[in-house]
């Protein structure tokens, strides 16, 4: 197994430490040739339009959409509004995921919080208590899903915040900047 991190901007180095942490031989992605021999992607957090805009400069958006088709993709906050279909802007969006999305929908950085989440499919990868540490950064929410669509996470209000289609996977969150490996596990998880 080898898993690449999208490394144009954003919190890559946070995602490729967990991998490392787990004993996941993973590769920092900017060239379309560094996607043929991985297994599964990440894509961080950061700003999506400047991550959208990257994937354009650098010949990757194109390669991207084909690999999410058979790959599994887990896109983390910009990570997530990337790997959506709509995220009311015009802005490079890979559409491989039946979400829409609204961006910064908890207002400023200085809004930025940190909730104890349920989240039950952890329970697939450990038997402590489904509770998970969620670090929300100028996120993004999940507005609506589509029928293909799993919720894996809500805020108390309803919210989405974690979601599975398939192979693809996204969260509003960043489980990167904690210590729990829970969710890179999950996500393994998904790539095998
Ligand atoms: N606010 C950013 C965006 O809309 C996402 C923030 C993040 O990834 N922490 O792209």
């Amino acid at each position: 197994m080898k898993i690449g991190v999208l490394a144009l901007q954003g919190s890559f180095l946070e995602h490729q430490a967990m991998l490392q942490r787990l004993g996941v031989d993973t590769v920092q992605v900017r060239l379309p040739q560094q996607l043929e021999d991985l297994t599964g992607l990440i894509i961080p957090g950061g700003e999506s339009t400047t991550i959208g805009k990257l994937a354009v400069d650098f010949g990757l958006f194109e390669p991207l959409k084909q690999f999410g088709k058979e790959h599994a993709i887990w896109g983390t906050c910009a990570g997530s509004i990337f790997l959506s279909k709509d995220a009311h802007r015009e802005q490079p969006l890979l559409g491989l995921m039946d979400i829409q999305v609204e961006r910064n929908a908890f207002g400023r950085q200085v809004d930025s919080f940190e909730i104890d989440l349920e989240i039950p499919v952890l329970t697939t990868v450990s038997t402590e208590e489904p509770v998970f540490h969620s670090i929300f950064i100028r996120a993004p929410l999940i507005e609506s899903v589509g029928k293909d669509v799993e919720t894996l996470a809500a805020l108390p209000n309803g919210k989405i915040v974690a979601v599975r289609q398939g192979h693809l996977l996204a969260t509003s969150f960043h489980p990167e900047l904690t210590e729990d490996t829970r969710f890179h596990r999950y996500f393994l998880e998904v790539v095998s």
